[in-house]
């Protein structure tokens, strides 16, 4: 009987505390755990729309769409003339109206990236927040004020590097963006690497790492590797900024691997 009170207790006690945290937090605690662990706990939200009888019209949507797209690849040379860019100046004005996915209806500005053109080290995040879709720059919210002293504290400035996302336009409410937007989007990333030609890239949290790479790993493996891109340039893998605001114990792991992304940056520019 006492026990059965005890348990009584003890549910009454959870229940109470659980209910204190809001919606948003708990939407934060998954985000977090995700951004560590990987899809091993979670189903992509894609994944669930996929099964569902409305997301179904949705991916119908989005196929039908692709394959428009894919139309248009072949029979209007004016939509393929990015690939052929010679400058980042030419390369953003021919890809800034780009309506290649369904991100492109809710943005206020496309972000491009931002930084030196030839830049020995590439920064590449997931994708535009709120303050970047409305400033057309990316990391310049609360997340990008952090990034800002992460480089400085390994001694780069913002303008020695180049920052740009995995894609140039904000999903809604900041959500990861779908593979399909990701994969139309990474061609102008891709063409981006191509003209600035970097020694180095750091990848900042896991869908950038993954969007990079071509890789299903959890943050935790990707962190503390050295990988290759393209065969030649190197690229490290650490936290997101957003989600060491929200998890400031992770700014010492952070820490360790900045260290390592400058000593790999120091001995590749010494050994050229
Ligand atoms: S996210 Fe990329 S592919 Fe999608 S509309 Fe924006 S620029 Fe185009």
């Amino acid at each position: 009987m006492r026990r059965v009170y005890r348990f009584r207790i003890f549910i009454f006690y959870l229940f109470t505390m659980t209910s204190t945290i809001k919606k948003n937090n708990w939407l934060e605690i998954l985000i977090d755990q995700k951004e560590i662990f990987g899809d091993y706990l979670f189903i992509q939200k894609d994944e669930i729309l996929n099964k569902t009888k409305d997301s179904n019209l949705i991916h119908e949507k989005t196929i039908k769409y692709k394959s428009d797209y894919s139309e248009l690849d072949i029979f209007n040379s004016e939509e393929l003339q990015w690939v052929d860019s010679k400058t980042l100046e030419e390369l953003y004005s021919r890809i800034k109206d780009c309506s290649k996915c369904i991100l492109h209806k809710n943005r206020t500005n496309f972000v491009f990236g931002y930084g030196n053109s030839n830049a020995d080290v590439m920064i590449i995040g997931e994708g535009p927040g709120a303050e970047e879709d409305k400033q057309g720059i990316p990391f310049v919210g609360k997340a990008g004020m952090l990034l800002t002293n992460i480089l400085k504290a390994i001694n780069f400035s913002r303008d020695e590097v180049y920052i740009a996302n995995i894609v140039k336009c904000r999903p809604p409410d900041n959500r990861t963006p779908f593979q399909e937007e990701m994969d139309s989007c990474f061609p102008f990333l891709e063409k981006q690497i191509e003209l600035i030609k970097p020694k180095l890239i750091l990848c900042l949290g896991l869908t950038a790492a993954r969007g990079l790479l071509k890789k299903k790993e959890s943050l935790a493996a990707f962190r503390g590797k050295v990988f290759l891109y393209n065969n030649s340039i190197k690229v490290m893998v650490t936290f997101h900024p957003a989600a060491l605001l929200r998890n400031p114990n992770w700014k010492k792991d952070c820490w360790q691997d900045v260290q390592e992304f400058r000593k790999l940056y120091d001995e590749t520019i010494n050994n050229q």
